[in-house]
């Protein structure tokens, strides 16, 4: 019989269109830039794809099931909270975030200079060290709807872990 390790991983993906006139933020930071993103929310692309990996990783369904975009009460919404309360979520069913990995695919703006404000809100947001929240970002070299500079997509993996010493959920 195996022993269940009490780690689980976790797959998320998001893409979001630009949008002129709307501030954009990424990863709970807001960036200077010509356009922002398309969206119910504030439209964090980062951010929902480390939502879903994270409610991916626990099983507990995705981010359209838990904030719907048909319910005004997430119109206008920081991602940050939608992250909070999705590790509120994930505490309720026993488990707790331990690493978050994610990749930002955009061709504009540039990620780097803001890249260590996104990591530590992400961290804050989660309750766990910068240090276990790793971001890249890459351009898609000007091929598809990226290149075309029509919108930022996201991806995100995690390791979540049971918590406390708890029977399994
Ligand atoms: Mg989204």
């Amino acid at each position: 019989m195996t022993t269940d390790p009490g780690l689980r991983v976790g797959l998320g993906f998001d893409v979001h269109p630009f949008a002129p006139g709307r501030p954009l933020v990424l990863g709970g930071v807001a960036i200077p830039h010509e356009a922002g993103l398309a969206g119910h929310s504030d439209a964090d692309v980062l951010l929902h794809a480390v939502c879903d990996a994270l409610l991916g990783a626990a099983a507990l369904g995705d981010i359209g099931v838990h904030f719907p975009d048909r319910d005004p009460a997430f119109r206008g919404i920081s991602s940050l909270e939608l992250l909070r309360r999705t590790a509120a979520l994930l505490a309720a069913a026993g488990w707790r975030p331990f690493q978050v990995n994610a990749c930002l695919l955009a061709e504009v703006p540039r990620i780097a200079p803001h890249a260590d404000a996104m990591r530590g809100a992400i961290a804050a947001a989660l309750g766990i060290p910068a240090a276990n929240v790793g971001l890249t970002a890459t351009t898609t070299e000007g091929l598809g709807f990226v290149g075309r500079r029509e919108g930022i997509a996201a991806q995100a993996v995690c390791l979540i872990v049971r918590d406390g010493g708890g029977a399994a959920p």
